[in-house]
């Protein structure tokens, strides 16, 4: 029997895709009428599948952001290329429980060969070990969580037995930029935010020599060092050919913040900004950013395999073990998954290793593009000439002061945003207001960027 829901929902999902490129960037639909198309109570009578579906689209009309689009520049989101989004949905019908083989074979084998591809496409040890992930929070999270286990199993402590308390002490050492997702992480594995000692960190955003060594002194215990495959705001990687050495004479656990930036490793052009990044002990990135699958899906890798697994994996007597087959729950922290590797393996063969350097390639260049020709317009100013994929921009108006300043740039853009043709974000960088420009998106194209251009320049003259 033909599933008709499933069939209004390629109607539906086929029609948004198309016309991203005329419907506003930005949701054009408050929040109280969003409440009030969705909700009321919970209804005794069912509704027929195909219907609660147009429903569906009907009611979140106009409140979706245009981010599967190529004039979203918010954020670090990313899109969902064709094969990607097609697999996702083919995750959902096949419906297998990807925690271990056994409950789901085929798409077992899928993740292994992904996470293989992965590794060669970023030039990371092939030896190491993987796993699928939400995103890079819960990356981070896998990653620190063997980095804890490796630390204390050296100091004949083991961590899964006998947990924190009374435990030797450990210490987290990040970049001052580091994403908020790292003390998540470290917060969630019971070592405390406290624990985290943030290295001295130039205006570029990368940890000094100096500030790494004074850090590693300072640190309680062993420790583990975080160091940044480019940051959220300018994009800055650290000195991984010069810091990885220190942290590793120092016995510490060094761990990658890689989520969108590991993927430079694909380009021939952008790759000697994480040259040494490989002599790294774990490395968190995200599939659902620079990759180009849908949310969600990160991706932790490991050096010390026995120290991931022993982090992650559990023995129950129904799970039954085989050499041959690779049991995801072994190496991520869920149980019941999706198999959210099978988009990345879509991803990395519709792209190819020249595909994703192509995207990787186009993304940086169109950013540049972006920010060199807004920072031209009046009254703005570039904070940040992007090296890789994201720049900062300032409005400043004439004789005004910062704090005007910072309120002139919000204004902007939410002007910018308001005219559905483009959408961005902004942040905080040394102290004052800017505008993130950022670019992930495979659709992004030449046309997108000059019609933002275009947009931004209406605003400002
Ligand atoms: C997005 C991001 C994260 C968090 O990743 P999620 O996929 O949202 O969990 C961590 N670090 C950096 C640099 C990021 O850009």
């Amino acid at each position: 029997m033909q599933n008709k829901a499933l069939a209004r929902a390629v109607l539906h999902a086929n029609s948004w895709l198309v016309e991203l490129d005329e419907r506003s960037v930005a949701s054009v639909v408050d929040i109280t009428t969003l409440k009030e198309r969705l909700g009321g109570p919970l209804r005794d009578a069912g509704t027929d599948p195909a219907q609660v579906i147009d429903e569906l689209v009907n009611d979140t009309k106009d409140g979706h952001l245009g981010c599967a689009g190529g004039r979203f520049f918010a954020w670090v989101i990313g899109g969902g290329l064709e094969s990607a989004l097609a697999a996702d949905w083919l995750v959902s019908a096949w419906d297998q429980n990807a925690a271990l083989s056994a409950c789901g074979p085929a798409v077992s084998v899928v993740e292994e060969v992904a996470g293989e591809w992965l590794k060669e496409l970023l030039d990371l040890p092939r030896e190491a070990s993987f796993g699928f992930t939400t995103g890079c929070q819960l990356a981070h999270f896998t990653s620190l969580a063997a980095a804890r286990h490796a630390l204390l199993r050296d100091l004949d402590w083991n961590v899964e037995e006998r947990g924190l308390f009374q435990a030797p002490s450990l210490s987290v050492i990040t970049n001052q930029q580091k994403h908020d997702s790292v003390d998540r992480a470290v917060r969630y594995l019971g070592m405390g935010s406290q624990s985290i000692i943030r290295a001295e960190t130039t205006s570029e955003g990368q940890i000094t020599t100096k500030g790494l060594e004074s850090a590693l002194s300072q640190a309680e215990g062993r420790a583990i060092v975080v160091l940044n495959a480019a940051d959220l705001n300018v994009g800055a990687c650290d000195q991984f050919s010069e810091l990885i050495p220190i942290a590793h004479d120092a016995g510490a656990w060094v761990h990658i913040d890689g989520a969108f930036g590991l993927f430079a490793r694909a380009s021939r052009t952008k790759k000697h900004f994480l040259n040494g990044v490989e002599a790294a002990d774990s490395w968190a990135t995200d599939g659902h950013k620079w990759l180009n699958v849908p949310f969600d899906c990160g991706i932790a890798i490991v050096r010390d395999k026995e120290a991931h697994q022993a982090a992650m994996t559990i023995s129950a007597s129904y799970i039954s073990a085989s050499s041959k087959a690779r049991d995801q729950i072994d190496w991520s922290p869920e149980w019941s998954r999706r198999a959210r590797g099978v988009p990345v393996y879509a991803a990395l063969k519709e792209l190819g290793k020249s595909g994703v350097e192509q995207l990787v390639d186009r993304c940086c260049d169109f950013c540049t593009q972006l920010v060199s020709r807004i920072g031209d317009l009046p009254n703005a100013q570039i904070v940040s000439y992007p090296a890789l994929n994201q720049g900062l921009l300032r409005f400043t108006k004439r004789g005004a002061s910062d704090a005007e300043n910072d309120d002139y740039t919000n204004e902007v853009i939410g002007k910018i945003n308001a005219t559905g043709e483009a959408f961005f974000s902004g942040t905080n960088w040394q102290g004052l207001r800017a505008m993130r420009v950022s670019v992930v998106n495979w659709r992004t194209s030449q046309e997108d960027v000059d019609r933002t251009v275009s947009a931004v320049k209406s605003i400002l003259t």
